[in-house]
């Protein structure tokens, strides 16, 4: 059986996001603020598939559509948006991940 880990990431708590309007859609610093998450969440990736693990990523911050797909490793499963699921920021997640990491 694979080993899995569950990434969910969020801006809130990212290094050098220290101001709400870092965290909105269009507004002063927010693009810095993305790619400073992308960064963080691509260094978690990297990190866990050297270790051998299958990684799936949930993008959880506003609407969930805030990191580039093309620029995250391949191999991974992406969760983007949101469903019904009451584990909102943890959508998908089951007992069969061995580990979950949180960003930001
Ligand atoms: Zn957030």
């Amino acid at each position: 059986m694979a080993k899995k880990i569950y990434i969910s990431t969020d801006l809130e708590g990212c290094s050098g996001v220290t101001s709400w309007p870092e965290t909105h859609y269009g507004e002063k610093g927010y693009d810095l603020a993305v790619a400073e998450m992308t960064r963080e969440t691509i260094a978690a990736i990297k990190a866990c598939q050297a270790a051998g693990y299958e990684v799936t990523v949930k993008d959880g911050h506003e609407d969930g559509m805030n990191l580039d797909p093309a620029t995250l490793p391949r191999g991974i499963e992406l969760i983007r948006g949101w469903d019904s699921s009451p584990a909102e920021m943890m959508a998908g997640i089951d007992d069969s991940y061995d580990f979950a990491i949180h960003i930001g």
